[in-house]
């Protein structure tokens, strides 16, 4: 593909579209946007950055970059990581839609929001507390605040409530799109004027799902209407250590198959290794080895159970009942699963969203990177090991995050890979790791949450040949010229 670069032209049309203080080319400008992008590992800065407020203002930009085949990537939050910002040169216009940040509806009885592009996770959970307090919407749990709701469903990650609900992507009802031909598309039953986005399976074959997962390759969502879930409020964390993750995923497994009852509590159900505790602080100011935190009462291996109840017998039930799982547990295989008595510090901390947990990996060596894999809950463990395995080998600190999605039907396994941004080939080994490990997973059936453009979607791609043809011909039809964050996904 070939693409033109921004001229003085362009950005005089681009001013006229939203005015002239919503356009900016000036360098510090559009290398803040990649400094933002902390995990964007080959993110290069855009030629220009446009502030619309409307939809007739991204559908009219969409128009004249088409037409004149210059790129576009959409940022909503710009907190998936480097995910977007621009990958090709000419890099073209960065579409930064955070002003479009209004939450257009709240139907209760339904139960969904719909909201625009620009619509903060922090913002979004005030405005509920506030006007609806026994209502939450969706937001990433360990996501910054400034993340977005949005940005988070077409990235189809994971929310607060995912152990229960299923990826975010699951939770979108209905989207409105803009396309580079200058449709307005609407997915689910909102595609019927005058519907309510009730149904996500709308007017016969779903087109909807094209847009999620999408990476911003498909055309700019301007508005999705998202489930909304009730937010009972007695709450607490529970939590459960083992030595090793078979353990974890086993007896995470038996709790998370009751879910008729009890599981449908667990709203997140999430854990991880020691070493998480370890990278959330500068590497030379903190012990490296086990014993120490084994001292602080920290297992090898742990799993939290956050549970929401609507009454306080509830919460109780559902607390004895997985503590009778594990104990069975224990008794069946001989396994010590000791319960973790958490603090009501660390309960509250656990509890308050949005969660901003995730973010001190930075402080370990100023770099990180989460590279994120679904498997089936039952193949988790196997996942961490050789990951652990391979991050040593590799020499980073063996740092596992795993997540239930949907009462453990998939698990999110999520290495940290903490590294020296600054330390030359420590980028290169990171990426090195990336790729040794990427040729194991998929040889597993394993599948990546968020392709990256070097490592895994031409690796995926080129085993699933007729998936992806598919892909590139369907979005032709809205995409002629393949101006959409052109590179990202491989989809060319
Ligand atoms: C410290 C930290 C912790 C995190 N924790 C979590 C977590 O707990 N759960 C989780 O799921 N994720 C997490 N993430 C990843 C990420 O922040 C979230 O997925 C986030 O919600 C993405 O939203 P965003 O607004 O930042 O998206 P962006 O980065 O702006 O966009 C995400 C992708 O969608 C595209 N895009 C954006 N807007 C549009 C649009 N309107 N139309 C079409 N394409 C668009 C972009 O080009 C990009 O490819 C974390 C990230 C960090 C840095």
């Amino acid at each position: 593909m070939s693409y033109n670069p921004v001229t003085k032209d362009i950005i005089t049309a681009l001013k006229s579209i939203v005015g002239n203080e919503y356009v900016n080319d000036s360098v510090p400008m559009r290398y803040a946007y990649v400094s933002k992008g902390i995990m964007g590992l080959e993110s290069i800065p855009a030629e220009v950055i446009v502030r619309p407020r409307y939809v007739e203002e991204v559908r009219k930009i969409l128009v004249l970059a088409n037409e004149n085949k210059i790129p576009v990537t959409p940022v909503a939050g710009g907190l998936s990581g480097g995910f977007a910002s621009p990958l090709i040169s000419p890099s073209g216009i960065l579409l930064d839609l955070s002003r479009m940040d209004r939450i257009v509806e709240v139907d209760t009885d339904c139960r969904y929001m719909v909201v625009e592009p620009g619509v903060r996770s922090g913002t979004v959970w005030a405005y509920f507390r506030k006007h609806y307090p026994d209502w939450a919407p969706p937001v990433p749990d360990g996501a910054p605040p400034a993340a977005t709701v949005l940005g988070d469903a077409l990235e189809r990650g994971f929310s607060m409530v995912t152990g229960r609900y299923g990826p975010q992507a699951d939770m979108v009802l209905g989207a409105e799109v803009v396309v580079p031909t200058g449709d307005v598309l609407y997915t689910g039953s909102w595609a019927l004027p005058g519907a309510k986005p009730f149904y996500k399976w709308g007017l016969g074959p779903d087109i909807g799902g094209l847009f999620l997962g999408a990476q911003g390759t498909m055309g700019v969502v301007t508005k999705a209407a998202v489930k909304i879930v009730p937010h009972p409020h007695f709450k607490t964390v529970v939590a459960y250590g083992m030595d090793n993750p078979y353990d974890m995923q086993d007896a995470t497994l038996e709790v998370s198959k009751y879910e008729m009852g009890i599981a449908d509590h667990c709203v997140m159900v999430q854990g991880g290794n020691w070493p998480l505790v370890m990278t959330r602080w500068p590497e030379d100011k903190v012990p490296k080895d086990y014993e120490f935190y084994k001292k602080l009462g920290i297992s090898e291996w742990w799993m939290n159970f956050e549970i929401w109840a609507h009454s306080q017998e509830e919460l109780d039930f559902v607390c004895k009942r997985i503590d009778e799982i594990m104990k069975s547990y224990e008794s069946r295989t001989g396994h010590k699963l000791p319960q973790w008595k958490l603090h009501p510090k660390q309960i509250a901390s656990r509890l308050k969203k949005p969660n901003k947990i995730a973010i001190p990996y930075s402080l370990w060596n100023a770099g990180f990177l989460f590279i994120t894999w679904y498997t089936p809950w039952k193949d988790c463990a196997e996942f961490a090991e050789i990951y652990n395995e391979k991050m040593v080998e590799y020499g980073f600190p063996p740092v596992m995050w795993i997540a239930s999605i949907d009462h453990c039907r998939q698990a999110i396994c999520m290495p940290i890979v903490c590294f020296d941004a600054s330390k030359p080939g420590d980028v290169d080994k990171v990426q090195e790791l990336n790729r040794e490990t990427t040729e194991i997973f998929l040889d597993k059936g394993w599948v990546e949450y968020r392709p990256d453009p070097y490592v895994h979607a031409p690796m995926m791609y080129s085993r699933a040949k007729t998936y992806h043809e598919y892909l590139k011909k369907i979005r032709a039809i809205w995409d002629p010229n393949y101006i959409m964050h052109p590179g990202r996904l491989a989809i060319p």
